[in-house]
């Protein structure tokens, strides 16, 4: 029996190149101006996003497009950042955490939140679904959300509403603000 059939099965789909982007929207609520920043020493496309107006802590996350969970929980450690004591201890990583694969090899990430998750790895679900809240968990100086989008094994640079967000590289200090268009199904 020939070996090609099986490696038509098993090899095609590693090699096959990522789909199409998403149409990626800000993973905040419809209509709300964020500022999107990144400083030297964050990482290149590394996206932090701050409110532009009203208090960061416990603002709605929500999925930047439809996919599944494939993580909800806690990456490094959650240290002791809470609304009530905002200069407690740092933790370590990402803190409460959601990543979200949203087919094609592309993928969405989303750090520091205040708390667990409300998802749960395996669900489904859609743009503008809330996944958490904003919060300091992690290595996490004061309440924000750490976002990133990855095409395979790579971050990129982000693009919300089909714009690209400037963030491409962390040797300096650049702030750009954004409005939320991820409004209704
Ligand atoms: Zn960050």
């Amino acid at each position: 029996m020939s070996r090609l059939p099986f490696l038509g099965i098993a090899v095609v789909p590693l090699l096959r190149p990522p789909g199409p982007r998403p149409a990626f929207q800000l993973p905040v609520a419809c209509g709300e101006t964020w500022r999107l920043s990144t400083y030297p020493g964050h990482d290149d496309y590394d996206v932090d996003l701050f409110p532009t107006t009203g208090e960061a802590w416990g603002r709605p996350v929500l999925a930047s497009a439809d996919g599944t969970v494939t993580v909800a929980g806690i990456n490094g450690s959650l240290g002791g950042r809470t609304p009530q004591d905002p200069d407690g201890p740092r933790g370590r990583g990402g803190g409460y955490w959601v990543k979200i694969d949203h087919g094609g090899k592309w993928e969405t990430q989303y750090l520091h939140l205040l708390e667990a998750p409300s998802v749960t790895a395996g669900q489904r679900v859609a743009r503008g679904d809330q996944i958490g809240r904003v919060g300091s968990t992690g290595n996490s100086g004061a309440p924000h959300l750490h976002y990133e989008q990855r095409r395979g094994w790579s971050k990129v640079e982000a693009h919300f509403d089909g714009v690209p967000s400037g963030i491409t590289s962390d040797d300096r200090e650049y702030t750009v603000r954004r409005t939320s268009a991820n409004c209704g199904p």
